[in-house]
């Protein structure tokens, strides 16, 4: 693959529209949004806007969804570049894709980059297993993101939003004043907030009279977004076969026991690669 072909360059068509559940995190995003598409209002008295802000939370909370709505909501390109992706390349190229990618992202200000999983790069000098080749690799990309990062202009309209699991993984260099100062963190939604996210996810869906989000998310403890995001098209999958004309109850309930068949199984290898 060529450096060009792994920046992947954005439309997003999201909007908080489509999130749900996360009443804090929107609104702190909102700011971003708000810098993106009238900076004047900030930079004439003097402020600095932020230039890299990091989405702390579990897997599948959002966090990739939160950075396409705010693209969405100023109307701005989005570039993705994912950490993980860094790890499997020869050396040096993870260094020159950073560059390319800022390089890019600056032309077409004002504009997002979000680097999903950054700690893959990111992660603390010195921690996690790796072979010494990839971690030079990862330490040579990691520096020339540092360099970007402080090389472009507070006020340069590029807006690097960074995700992770684990905050408390990260290299201290990447968290300092200038770089990646601000976090917000999402949660693993609540009763509330659960069926909040079913009614998103339901929209679509030719539902009978059975269907109740309430009902819906009493049945969910722990699920995440994306898992209650799996369940909807699953009970229209498992529907859809019993050549059905409306999905109802019963093939949600099918579609959650599928759904923690498949968690339980994902944990037990986890538990049994430890
Ligand atoms: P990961 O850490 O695994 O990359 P993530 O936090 O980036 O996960 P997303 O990729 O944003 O999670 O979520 C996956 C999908 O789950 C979204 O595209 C969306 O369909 C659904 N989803 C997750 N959270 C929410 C939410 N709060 N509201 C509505 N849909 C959600």
């Amino acid at each position: 693959k060529s450096t060009a072909t792994l920046i992947e360059k954005q439309k997003s068509n999201i909007t908080f529209d489509d999130v749900a559940g996360l009443e804090e995190a929107e609104m702190e995003v909102k700011e971003i949004v708000d810098f993106l598409k009238s900076p004047e209002t900030f930079t004439k008295l003097g402020a600095k806007i932020p230039k890299g802000v990091i989405l702390v939370g579990p897997p599948g909370t959002g966090k990739t969804l939160l950075a396409k709505a705010v693209a969405g909501e100023a109307q701005v390109p989005f570039f993705t570049i994912s950490g993980s992706e860094f790890v499997e390349m020869f050396v040096g190229v993870g260094a020159s894709r950073v560059r390319d990618l800022f390089k890019r992202a600056k032309e077409k200000a004002p504009c997002i980059i979000f680097i999903d999983e950054i700690d893959a790069i990111g992660r603390s000098r010195g921690k996690g297993a790796f072979l010494s080749g990839a971690n030079d690799e990862r330490e040579s990309t990691l520096n020339q993101l540092l360099t970007e990062m402080d090389g472009f202009g507070t006020n340069s309209g590029v807006i690097v939003l960074a995700a992770t699991n684990r905050a408390d993984m990260l290299d201290p260099a990447l968290l300092r004043p200038g770089r990646f100062d601000r976090h917000i963190y999402l949660e693993l939604p609540n009763m509330k907030e659960r069926e909040e996210i079913f009614k998103v996810h339901l929209r679509p869906l030719i539902l009978d009279n059975t269907i109740d989000p309430r009902f819906l998310a009493s049945q969910t403890p722990g699920f995440s977004g994306a898992d209650i995001a799996n369940i909807c098209n699953e009970s229209a999958l498992i529907a859809a076969r019993k050549k059905k004309e409306k999905i109802d109850r019963q093939d949600f309930l099918d579609a959650i026991d599928r759904i923690v068949a498949g968690l339980e199984k994902k944990s037990k290898i986890i538990s049994a690669a430890e």
